[in-house]
């Protein structure tokens, strides 16, 4: 068994790509875990599956958008299992579009998912962890929380907003740590819905060189397992042909 024997992780956004796989990868190393989305029914098949393979999963419906949605969750997990080690704030969206598509709607849904959905999981798990004395957030960011690219101002706005708002709670904790993943182009569902044609062009291109979800899944178990008092703050996977 690995060092996460036994670790309660709730994880966001765990119905499909990068948060499902890092919820399978974390149960098969041992950690108990508790799986949030909207997509109940897609949660307890990921669920059941990780029970039968001799995990230790629970499921909650979640929209990170609501904040009591966001207690309710980690609450479960403190009732469940009595603490909560690790936070990871993962669900994302991503509807792409130039900024004159003026798709003001979508711009209020990244901010209230990639944005409020995270600040939703930390007012929920901050008290927790500092009863305890001691936890560790996992917030998704993207590569498009370091560069720009046309198409995705708002999105990448939205995670460099998650670098920000880690890189501050990280500053203001000496008993929690604070890690931030930053995923290149990976294999997932993100941006499926797309309305904008710019947008699912933009899509199509950056997928020619896409990585897997389980890719990501390794550098978020690799900060999770790190020992009490070593801090691993930022990992970025990129697909090797990337060229940003
Ligand atoms: P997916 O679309 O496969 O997964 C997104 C997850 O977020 C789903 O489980 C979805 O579940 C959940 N989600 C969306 N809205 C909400 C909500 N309101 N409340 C709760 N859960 C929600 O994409 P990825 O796995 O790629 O995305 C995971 C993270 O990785 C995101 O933050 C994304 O921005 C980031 N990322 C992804 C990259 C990529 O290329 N794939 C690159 C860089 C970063 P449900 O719909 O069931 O609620």
């Amino acid at each position: 068994m690995s060092d996460l024997n036994g670790k309660v992780i709730a994880i966001t956004g765990a119905s499909s790509g990068i948060g499902e796989a890092t919820a399978r990868l974390l149960a098969a190393r041992g950690a108990k875990v508790l799986l949030g989305a909207r997509r109940t029914e897609r949660l307890a098949v990921i669920a059941r599956e990780i029970a039968e393979t001799g995990g230790e999963a629970r499921y909650r419906a979640l929209d990170v958008t609501s904040r009591s949605d966001a207690e309710a969750f980690v609450a479960e997990a403190v009732a469940a299992y009595g603490r909560l080690d690790v936070m990871v704030n993962n669900a994302g969206v991503m509807p792409l579009a130039p900024m004159d598509a003026l798709k003001v709607g979508e711009w209020d849904q990244m901010i209230d998912v990639n944005i409020r959905g995270v600040l939703h999981g930390i007012a929920a798990a901050l008290p927790v962890m500092k009863r305890q004395g001691g936890g560790r957030f996992v917030n998704v960011s993207s590569i498009g929380g370091h560069v720009v690219v046309p198409t995705g101002a708002v999105y990448c706005a939205t995670k460099f907003a998650v670098l920000a708002i880690s890189e501050g709670l990280r500053q203001e904790s000496t008993d929690i740590g604070v890690t931030v993943i930053s995923p290149g182009v990976t294999k997932t569902e993100l941006g499926s819905g797309m309305s904008d044609e710019a947008g699912l062009k933009a899509l199509k291109e950056f997928r020619k060189i896409a990585i897997d979800a389980d890719d990501i899944a390794r550098a978020i178990v690799f900060a999770v397992e790190q020992p009490d008092g070593v801090d691993v703050n930022e990992i970025i996977v990129r697909p090797t042909a990337s060229a940003f």
